[in-house]
């Protein structure tokens, strides 16, 4: 009897030990929470839609995880909308009060306060004016006041980041109360800039904003890290490749240029030039203005005209493939070009403002430019650029980067397929629309921005390169540096585009950021299958899976972002195991299935899911029945001995 029950207690220690180490059984997908991001805005604040365009633009479109917006001033939100709503959220941006006054009801807050610990909450600007807001994020009394440099205080958030930034700006600071501060001003330890309380963020960086894609693009990593402030790993995908382009406007001339007579490479220097790119296995893309405006009688000349060499050595190069041309407009002066036959003035700022943008808008008019006289520029601009070229063009350059919804509706009108202004997340002062890379235009075009200048590239330390370029890089960004091809002043402002500096240039970017050197066209390419890739990521305690829809065999980079006490056990791609260390993952066209699983002190203190508390929970019990059997067998076995005994005792007593 005794040996039957030990024999039973090791089974069930054995199965018990099976099953702790395996504690989830779980097929993907079941049981499992599915990551998305909710972003709660406000139409009726420009700084609110801005600042949901840069969010919505790193997590949806950069990092395809999926991302609903909602915006609060159209539609009210009830109570029931965060907790018991589907699917549910990893993460909610609040953007929606980023003037300090919440638009959320007393019944919204009673859900924000008694909410699921899982949903991280991200808070913006002004947010903490609100004194619910203040307490739920650890920090009140936001304002704005000019900040010299920051500090970034040691944290998993900043990890891998310079430990002091110069801003030089205004920026929106908070006074942190039970929150912890992990970036503050220099200078001043009572104030904040991101504040974190469990895990609940508030940033106050306005850079996270409009300058993030340039200046203080290494906060980035900041950004990511967010996501695992609930204690949990997450996993995105990115673009695998490190895509940089090089773009140079005004070729081979502008009209602006005879009179601030600047000067452009002659045929050999641009022939010098092409083979110092090709040697670095770099390309340029050219911007094309075809035609030259006659200041005597408003004529236009094509300059494969007056200067036939340049011309004819960028279309050898444009054949070997290390230029790739776009039109840069037909004229790059006002469609009201009789203004500048008419000047009588020679000051060349004066005739720069008299013929300034071709398209968009009209600064000496003050109003649009209509759509009939920009499309009668934009046929004949790409027409004539195609002639030189012998092919179809499909890459376009707006002109000082002005344009408007007109401009983009005659280009798709004229097969432009990818556009390329300035990187953008508002409007514009002339009307522009945002334009941010990989989205795409209401007619259809994709755009793909300048990010960077080429003088960043050029005069930065490799420190600057590394955080300014190398972050967009790092994150599967694509970027895009601008110069112009010449040698030029305008008002106080001195660019040089030299030859002596381009190898030296080169040489730093590829030992500082090893980019993927590309066209804007080939870039286009990787972002248009990008934007046909859809993934939906599952979340468990320690398992994690991730469907990926490809519209072709690609390959993807996958990004694993967890807190401190986590590790990578193993990660499976369509039943295939991988080596964990291996982060590139080689998709087939359509469904994909990757399966991360994972342990680590943090993991473990995951809750359970209700299968395995179940099957501890059996574990517990029957060990407890058996060890009471023995217990009580034991029992009975000792007391029938006793009473043997005592009975053998009374015998002898008798006798
Ligand atoms: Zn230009």
């Amino acid at each position: 009897m005794c040996k039957r029950a030990l024999f039973t207690i090791v089974v069930l220690l054995v199965i018990s030990v099976i099953l702790l180490q395996h504690p989830v059984k779980l097929k993907p997908g079941n049981g499992q929470r599915e990551e998305r991001i909710l972003i709660l805005f406000n139409s009726l604040f420009e700084e609110s839609i801005t600042a949901k365009r840069v969010f919505k633009w790193i997590y949806g479109t950069m990092w395809r995880i999926p991302v609903d917006t909602y915006d609060v001033f159209l539609y009210k939100i009830n109570s029931t909308w965060l907790n018991e709503n589907l699917p549910r959220y990893s993460m909610v941006i609040f953007l929606d009060m980023m003037n300090g006054q919440s638009t959320l009801g007393d019944d919204t807050w009673q859900v924000i306060f008694d909410k699921d610990d899982r949903i991280t909450y991200i808070a913006y600007g002004y947010a903490v004016n609100d004194v619910r807001a203040s307490k739920l994020f650890g920090c009140s009394s936001a304002k704005r006041s000019y900040v010299e440099d920051i500090v970034l205080i040691r944290h998993w958030l900043t990890e891998g980041l310079p430990s002091q930034i110069t801003v030089k700006r205004s920026e929106v600071v908070a006074t942190p109360s039970g929150g912890q501060a992990i970036i503050t001003p220099w200078g001043a330890p009572n104030e904040a800039l991101l504040v974190v309380k469990g895990n609940n963020a508030w940033i106050g960086l306005t850079e996270l904003g409009e300058g993030l894609f340039n200046r203080y693009s290494y906060l980035l990593s900041i950004v990511e890290r967010l996501l695992a402030l609930d204690g949990k790993v997450h996993v995105h995908i990115q673009l695998p490749e490190r895509l940089l382009a090089i773009r140079i406007d005004d070729i081979p001339f502008s009209t602006e240029s005879w009179f601030w007579r600047w000067q452009y490479f002659t045929p050999q220097q641009y022939e010098k030039f092409f083979q110092i790119l090709e040697k670095h296995g770099a390309h340029v893309n050219y911007g094309i203005i075809p035609f030259n405006v006659s200041k005597e009688d408003g004529k236009w000349i094509s300059y494969i005209e007056i200067f036939p060499e340049t011309v004819q050595v960028i279309r050898e190069a444009e054949q070997r493939g290390t230029v790739e041309v776009a039109d840069h407009g037909a004229t790059h002066v006002t469609p009201y070009q009789q203004r500048y036959v008419e000047a009588k003035t020679t000051n060349p700022l004066d005739l720069t403002r008299i013929i300034r943008f071709e398209f968009g808008y009209d600064p000496v008019l003050k109003k649009p430019i209509p759509y009939e006289l920009q499309k009668e520029h934009i046929e004949k601009g790409v027409g004539e650029v195609e002639k030189w070229f012998g092919k179809k063009i499909e890459l376009f350059i707006p002109p000082w980067h002005v344009w408007n919804e007109a401009t983009e509706k005659a280009l798709a009108e004229e097969g432009i397929k990818v556009f390329s202004g300035d990187f953008r997340f508002r409007k514009g002062g002339y009307g522009q629309p945002p334009s941010v890379m990989g989205e795409k235009s209401k007619y259809g075009l994709l755009y793909v921005p300048t990010t960077h200048s080429w003088d960043l590239a050029r005069d930065g330390s490799t420190d600057t390169i590394k955080y300014y370029i190398g972050s967009f890089l790092d994150h599967g960004i694509p970027v895009v540096l601008l110069s112009h091809g010449r040698n030029w002043t305008f008002m106080k402002y001195r660019e040089v585009f030299s030859l002596s500096n381009v190898d030296s240039t080169l040489t730093k970017l590829d030992e500082t950021v090893k980019p993927d050197y590309a066209t804007i066209l080939q870039i286009a390419s990787k972002l248009e299958q990008w934007r046909n890739t859809h993934t939906s990521i599952g979340m468990g305690a320690d398992v994690l899976t991730l469907q990926i829809a490809a519209p072709a065999e690609m390959k993807v980079k996958l990004s694993i972002i967890a807190p401190p006490g986590y590790k990578i056990e193993k990660i499976v791609l369509n039943e295939e195991e991988l080596d964990a260390s291996i982060r590139i993952l080689s998709l087939r066209e359509g469904e994909n299935k990757v399966v991360i699983r994972f342990t680590g002190e943090a993991a473990l203190q995951q809750p359970m899911y209700p299968l395995t508390i179940l099957l501890v929970a059996a574990v517990v019990v029957s060990v407890t029945v058996a060890a009471s059997i023995i217990f009580a067998l034991k029992k009975k076995e000792k007391s029938a001995k006793y009473r043997a005994e005592v009975r053998k005792k009374s015998l002898r007593n008798l006798d």
